[in-house]
C-alpha cells in the first residue's frame, strides 16, 4: 500500500502539518505530490494537497483518499519546496502558501470536464462517451471500468482535465446564428416564399449578400431590422441555427499586435545586458539592480535577454506592478514575443485567469507577463525572472501570506540558477543599498535613449499662490504653460496625488466631519451616486445638507478629487479637451485602456489622473506635466513616506519629453523645502539615497534595522491594549537590548469594521530567536483567536504601517 501525506485545507495551527491517506489502487498511477485531493477529514471531507509518498505510516488506522481532483500535478516539487519556504518566512501555514500559487479558479466552485481536441484519435470505445463535442463530465466517468484508459490518455496530453468555473456571471456567451443553407438552398427557399414573408426575404437576402456564415443575432437584428420571431422561423426551418458562443476567454485574442524586432542596442544597454547574457549563459544565479533613467531603454533590455532565455530553450517571468494598469508594456511583449506570452493581472476574471494560467501549466507559452502572484508561475525551466519598477509597493502581499515577490524571485532564481533583475529608475533603499555592498551586481542606465535632456521641472510653493490671492487649484504658471500646451498642439498630463485627498464632508462652522461609524476614517464623497462611502468597510449612507452637528447649513464638501479638478480646469480652459482617468472611470473593464488609446490619438489636450497614470506611459507629444499636490504623501505616518513621495515625483515627471519634443514639469507643493521634493526636481537619486540613508539610520529604520509589524485586533478596546501590552512585555524580556520595541499604540487607523486595533513594531539587527518567538506568541493566543475571535497579524519586512 502506498500512502499520501497530504496537507488539508484547514487553516489553524494544531492542523498545520501533514497527515497520512492511503492511496486506493486504481489511483496510484495518478497520486503524486502536488496532485490536489479530496480526503476524509474529522466529521467533513476537506480539500488537500498530496506533498509526499511513502511505503508505510506510523497510524494504525488509515483512512483512503476519497476523490482525486487532479490528473496532472498542479504543483511543481519545486513549488512545493517554496511552499515551505514561505511558511518560514512568513510565519503562514503551509495550505495558505499552497493556496496563494495557484489561481482562484482551483479553489472556486467549478465543473470537471474531460476534454478531447479530437474524439478520433481516442481509442472507438471512448468514441461515444466523449461525443461530437469531445467532453465528459469527469463524475460521469472516474468510477467506469475504462477510466485508467483516459489516465493514459492524459498522461499523453490526448485528453485534458478542464476545470469549468460554475460562476454563471462570470461566463460571457454571444448569442449567435450560424447560417445551414448554401447559397443555393437560401435562393431556392427564398424563391417559394410568398410576398408578404418581407422580414424573412430582408435577413436572408443580407445573409447571401453579405455571404455571411456566422454572425451575432444582436447585430442580425440590427441590421436587418426584425425581430427573434423571424429568426424563430428560420431556425425552424432548419436555415440557420443559434449557437452560444464564448466570448473574450483569451481578453487579448481579437487584438491584432504589430510583430515588432530587437532594436540594436546603445552603448549603455550593451554594458547592461552582457552581464545578464552571461549569466543565462553559464546557467548561474546572480541579482542585477538595472538602475535606469525612464526612458533609457530597461524595457528593450528586458526583452533581448527574454530573447536569449527562449532561444536556450527556457521559461521567463517578468513581474510588473499591475498590468491592467499599464497596457503599453503587455502590448510591448506580445508584439514580440506573440502566442508565447501568457498575462496574468487582476483586471481578468477567474475564468479568464485559470486559462492563461493553464497555458503556462501546460507549457504553451514559455513567457508570463504579470502583477505580483504570477511570480509562482508553474514553469520548470526558468532562465529570467524580471521585476519591472520593484519599488513598487503593490509587490508585498498585504495579506496572508505576506510575502515580498522580490524575495521570492530571488528564491527561484537560485533554485533554477538564473539572473534576477530588478529594474528601476528609483530602487528602494534597501535594494540600491545591497547593490552597493555588491550584494547585488549593479547595471547602471543614466541615459534617455532620445539623447534628450531630462525634463526641466519647476517647484511652485503653492503657499505663496494663495498669498498672492490665488485661490485655484491651479497656480498661475500652470494655467500659463497648459494653455501654451493646447496652442501648440502638444498634449499635458495633469496627475493629482488622491492619497489621503479624496473629498469629504465638513461643516464650515463647527469643523464637524462625518467619519464611518464603524471604522475611525472619513467617509468619501461620491459624486455619482450622491452618497458618503467608508474606502474600509463599504459603510455607505446618502450625503446630507446640514451638519449632524451643529445643524448649520455649511455643510459642504472638501478636497480635491479629480472630477473637482476637471471642473475648475473646464472653468479656467473651456476650450480644453480632458480624459479623466480615475476609480470612476476606469472601472468598467477595457475602459482603462479605451481612454488611454483616446488620448494617444490626440483626441484630448490634457490627461488627468491619479497614481494610474504615473507609469509606464509613453506618448510622443507629452511635453508638459503637472503634479498638482505633491506633498500629500509626506505626511501619511510611514517611514518610507519621503521615499515614495521622490519616486513618485521622478516616475511622473518621466512621462515628459520622451520622444523628439522636449519635456517640462511643474511640481505644485506646500513644502518646496522638502528634500523629496527638491531632489526630485533635479532628477537627483543619489542625494536623496544619501540624504535618506542618513534619516533612515538616525532613526534606526530598514535598511539599518529591519523591522516587524505586530497588530491585535478585537471589539473590545481594555482586550486588544491589554494582548499587545503582554506581547510586547513578553518580546522585551526574550530579545536582545539592541532590539528597539516601539508601542504598544493604537494602530493609525485605529478602528476597522468596528475592531479596535493596537500595534508595536519592532526594530532589529540580528534576533536569531525573533521568528521562534513570534510562533511562540502565536501558538499561544491560538485559542482566543478562534473562541473569541481576537487577532493577531505579524507582518515581518512591512510596507504598510497602517
Ligand atoms: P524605459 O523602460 O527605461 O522607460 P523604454 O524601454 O520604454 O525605456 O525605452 C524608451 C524609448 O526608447 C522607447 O520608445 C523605446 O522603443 C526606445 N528604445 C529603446 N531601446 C532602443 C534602441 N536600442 N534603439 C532605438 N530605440 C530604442
Ligand atoms: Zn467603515
Ligand atoms: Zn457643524
Amino acid at each position: 500500500m502506498t500512502y499520501a501525506s497530504v496537507i488539508v485545507d484547514v487553516p489553524a495551527k494544531q492542523i498545520d502539518r501533514t497527515f497520512d491517506y492511503g492511496v486506493p489502487e486504481q489511483w496510484e498511477d495518478i497520486v503524486q505530490p502536488g496532485v490536489r485531493v479530496i480526503v476524509p477529514f474529522g466529521p467533513r471531507n476537506v480539500q488537500g494537497f498530496v506533498v509526499g509518498l511513502k511505503d508505510n505510516t506510523e497510524l494504525e488506522k488509515v483512512k483512503p483518499i476519497q476523490s482525486v481532483l487532479d490528473l496532472q500535478p498542479v504543483l511543481t516539487s519545486e513549488l512545493l519546496q517554496l511552499a515551505q519556504w514561505l511558511k518560514d518566512h512568513t510565519l503562514c501555514y503551509t495550505i495558505s502558501a499552497l493556496q496563494a500559487m495557484l489561481p482562484a479558479a482551483l479553489k472556486a466552485k467549478y465543473e470537471k470536464w474531460l476534454i478531447t481536441k479530437n474524439t478520433e484519435t481516442l481509442p472507438t470505445e471512448l468514441h461515444s462517451i466523449f461525443g461530437e463535442n469531445g467532453r465528459v463530465l469527469y463524475d460521469n466517468v472516474k468510477d467506469q471500468p475504462y477510466f485508467p484508459i483516459i489516465q493514459k490518455l492524459v498522461k499523453q496530453d490526448k485528453i485534458e482535465l478542464y476545470y469549468q468555473v460554475k460562476d454563471k456571471a462570470k461566463k460571457k456567451t454571444i448569442k449567435m446564428i450560424d447560417v445551414q443553407f448554401s447559397q443555393e438552398q437560401l435562393i431556392s427557399y427564398m424563391k417559394q416564399l410568398t410576398k408578404g414573408a418581407k422580414a424573412q426575404t430582408r435577413v436572408l437576402t443580407y445573409i447571401m449578400e453579405n455571404e455571411i456564415a456566422k454572425i451575432s443575432k444582436q447585430e442580425l437584428l440590427e441590421m436587418t431590422q426584425t425581430s427573434s420571431s423571424v429568426i424563430k422561423t428560420l431556425t425552424n426551418e432548419g436555415i440557420i441555427t443559434e449557437i452560444e458562443e464564448e466570448i473574450y476567454r483569451d481578453p487579448y485574442k481579437d487584438r491584432n499586435f504589430h510583430k515588432s524586432h530587437p532594436l540594436p542596442l546603445s552603448g549603455q544597454q550593451l554594458n547592461a545586458i552582457t552581464p545578464i547574457l552571461r549569466c543565462i549563459e553559464k546557467g548561474r544565479h546572480e541579482s542585477f539592480v538595472m538602475f535606469g533613467v525612464t526612458g533609457s531603454g530597461k524595457t528593450e533590455v528586458y526583452m533581448q535577454a527574454v530573447d536569449a532565455v527562449l532561444q536556450k530553450g527556457q521559461e521567463a517571468i517578468i513581474l510588473v506592478p499591475e498590468i491592467s494598469l499599464t497596457p503599453q508594456m503587455v502590448n510591448r511583449f506580445k508584439s514580440r514575443f506573440g502566442d508565447e506570452v501568457a498575462v496574468l493581472h487582476s483586471g481578468l476574471g477567474i475564468g479568464e485567469k485559470y486559462d492563461e494560467w493553464r497555458k503556462i501549466h501546460r507549457k504553451e507559452v514559455r513567457v508570463v507577463v504579470g502583477a505580483r502572484s504570477a511570480i509562482f508561475a508553474p514553469f520548470e525551466n526558468v532562465g529570467i525572472i524580471i521585476i519591472d519598477e520593484e519599488h513598487e509597493s503593490s509587490y508585498k502581499q498585504e495579506e496572508t501570506p505576506r510575502y515580498h515577490a522580490k524575495d521570492v524571485a530571488i528564491q527561484r532564481g537560485k533554485y533554477h540558477n538564473c539572473p534576477v533583475v530588478l529594474g528601476s529608475a528609483t530602487p528602494t533603499l534597501e535594494t540600491f543599498a545591497r547593490a552597493k555592498k555588491g550584494l547585488y551586481t549593479l547595471l547602471t542606465m543614466d541615459k534617455r535613449m532620445n539623447e534628450q535632456a531630462m525634463p526641466a521641472v519647476e517647484i511652485v510653493d503653492m503657499r505663496e499662490e494663495l498669498r498672492e490671492g490665488n485661490r485655484s487649484m491651479f497656480s498661475r504658471v500652470l494655467v500659463e504653460k497648459l494653455q501654451d500646451r493646447i496652442d501648440r498642439g502638444e498634449q499635458s498630463v495633469l496627475f493629482l496625488n488622491k492619497r489621503g485627498y479624496s473629498s469629504f464632508m465638513m461643516c464650515r462652522d463647527c469643523g464637524f466631519v462625518i467619519e464611518c461609524p464603524h471604522c475611525d476614517i472619513t467617509l468619501t464623497y461620491h459624486r455619482f451616486s450622491n452618497s458618503m462611502k467608508c474606502h474600509y468597510c463599504g459603510f455607505e449612507e446618502p450625503v446630507v445638507s446640514t451638519c449632524p452637528s451643529c445643524q448649520s447649513e455649511h455643510f459642504r464638501f472638501f478636497g480635491t478629487g479629480t472630477q473637482k479638478v476637471e471642473e475648475e480646469l473646464v472653468k479656467l480652459m473651456p476650450e480644453a479637451k480632458i480624459i479623466r482617468m480615475d476609480i470612476d472611470t476606469t472601472s468598467k473593464k477595457g475602459s482603462h485602456e479605451k481612454l488611454l488609446e483616446k488620448f494617444g490619438q490626440k483626441k484630448a489636450n490634457v490627461l488627468l489622473g491619479t497614481q494610474m497614470i504615473a507609469k509606464g506611459l509613453d506618448f510622443p507629444d507629452v511635453t508638459l506635466v503637472g503634479v498638482l499636490t505633491a506633498d500629500t504623501m509626506l505626511n501619511v505616518p510611514d517611514f518610507r513616506s519621503a521615499e515614495k513621495t521622490f519616486q513618485l515625483l521622478t516616475q511622473v515627471s518621466g512621462r515628459a519629453g520622451r520622444h523628439v519634443l522636449p519635456g517640462e514639469v511643474i511640481i505644485q507643493t506646500y513644502t518646496p523645502e522638502h528634500y523629496s521634493v527638491q531632489l526630485a526636481s533635479t532628477h537627483d537619486y543619489h542625494s536623496f539615497y544619501n540624504k535618506e540613508m542618513m534619516v533612515r539610520k538616525l532613526h534606526q529604520y530598514p535598511p539599518f534595522y529591519y523591522t516587524v509589524l505586530l497588530t491585535v485586533s478585537h471589539e473590545e478596546l481594555p482586550k486588544v491594549v491589554q494582548v499587545t501590552e503582554k506581547i510586547s512585555f513578553f518580546l522585551k524580556q526574550q530579545l536582545s537590548n539592541e532590539a528597539i520595541i516601539l508601542g504598544p499604540v493604537a494602530s493609525p487607523i485605529a478602528r476597522i469594521k468596528d475592531r479596535y486595533r493596537y500595534q508595536c513594531i519592532i526594530k532589529y539587527k540580528r534576533e536569531p530567536k525573533l521568528n521562534d518567538l513570534l510562533k511562540t506568541i502565536l501558538d499561544k493566543y491560538q485559542q482566543q483567536m478562534v473562541r473569541e475571535k481576537l487577532l493577531i497579524s505579524v507582518d515581518l519586512n512591512p510596507y504598510m504601517m497602517m
